[in-house]
């Protein structure tokens, strides 16, 4: 998939697309006029941002850092006691599958020929091993059966992103696990990283799309923490994204929005809000405000919160 000068993917009229590849296609490819947003809202936007951070920083204590990531805004805007639970992750075939299969998406953007996926998949697990730090360090240590239960989960994974996208040119800067951070430095800092973007720069004009790759049910959680990397990357390169799309890799399906500004201005509010919270309980403000939801089924606190266990009971009754 790529984009000529006038933003139009030319892939669409490639004869050798499957069906789903089409749709996935038609879903990101832009659609009417190109779209440049107005400089003063993106001003406005970091400058809104910028303020709020430098009031935050003022009730935390001196050396103390708040890296926010999409995953403790939602997280301590569920339940804020869970968010301050201590952190039970730990790397296993399942929760492993996903950063694998990234690795091998992002090998397949650069393979010259067709690689199979087991193909992509074992030269991104011999990759990662011989990384000397996280995921990497836990793949050197596995035995043969656990290495069998990744390639297989990722395999899947692979598979099911190769037959679902159309070719990706490379001319149309396609990154996987794109990193980004706003500001560069500070008490405070905001931090994506995004499955995959493709576009390629031009101007002031908005081209990029970002996409987060998913399996399993649909989750109004996905859309807002698609606004949160929109706001990111607007953040940082002063220039929105033109679309936001959540892949669906099990249904093959993209649900995609187009960047608004009342998309940017929503994705503001939530962050500054989550922020505000993160300060509140690092500053000892107040104590955590328990939200019993769906984030009880899997929370280390469930044993032992009278809200969660009440929840939990109202919830298996329906
Ligand atoms: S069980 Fe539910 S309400 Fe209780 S701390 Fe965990 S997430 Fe919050």
């Amino acid at each position: 998939m790529t984009e000529t000068d006038a933003g139009e993917p030319p892939a669409a009229t490639t004869p050798s697309l499957n069906p789903t590849q089409q749709r996935t296609l038609d879903a990101l490819r832009r659609t009417g006029e190109p779209i440049v947003f107005d400089q003063a809202l993106v001003t406005d936007i970091r400058n809104e941002v910028r303020a709020a951070l430098d009031h935050f920083a003022t009730r935390l204590d001196d050396g103390q850092e708040l890296f926010v990531t999409k995953h403790r805004i939602g997280s301590v805007l569920d339940c804020e006691a869970h968010f301050l639970a201590p952190d039970e992750f730990e790397w296993t075939p399942a929760t492993a599958k996903g950063q694998v299969a990234h690795r091998a998406i992002q090998l397949h953007l650069g393979w010259r020929g067709e690689p199979s996926p087991v193909e992509l998949v074992n030269e991104a697990m011999s990759r990662l091993a011989d990384e000397d730090r996280g995921i990497g360090m836990w793949i050197a240590e596995l035995g043969e059966a656990d290495l069998a239960d990744i390639r297989g989960l990722s395999s899947e994974r692979v598979t099911k992103f190769v037959e679902s996208f159309p070719p990706l040119d490379p001319r149309a800067n396609p990154v996987t696990e794109a990193a980004a951070q706003w500001p560069v430095s500070g008490p405070i800092l905001l931090r994506a990283r995004v499955d995959m973007m493709i576009g390629k720069p031009a101007g002031a004009e908005s081209r990029k799309v970002i996409i987060d790759l998913k399996t399993g049910r649909v989750s109004p959680r996905h859309r807002q923490d698609l606004g949160f990397y929109a706001l990111v990357e607007t953040l940082v390169r002063s220039v929105p994204p033109r679309k936001v799309a959540t892949f669906y890799l099990d249904a093959a399906e993209a649900q995609a929005d187009d960047v608004s500004e009342r998309l940017l201005r929503t994705a503001v509010r939530r962050t500054l809000d989550g922020i505000d919270a993160m300060v509140a309980l690092a500053a000892q403000e107040r104590e955590p405000i328990k939200r019993p939801g769906s984030s009880c089924r899997w929370c280390p606190l469930a044993e032992s919160c009278t809200e969660g266990q009440a929840h939990l009971a109202s919830f298996d009754r329906t």
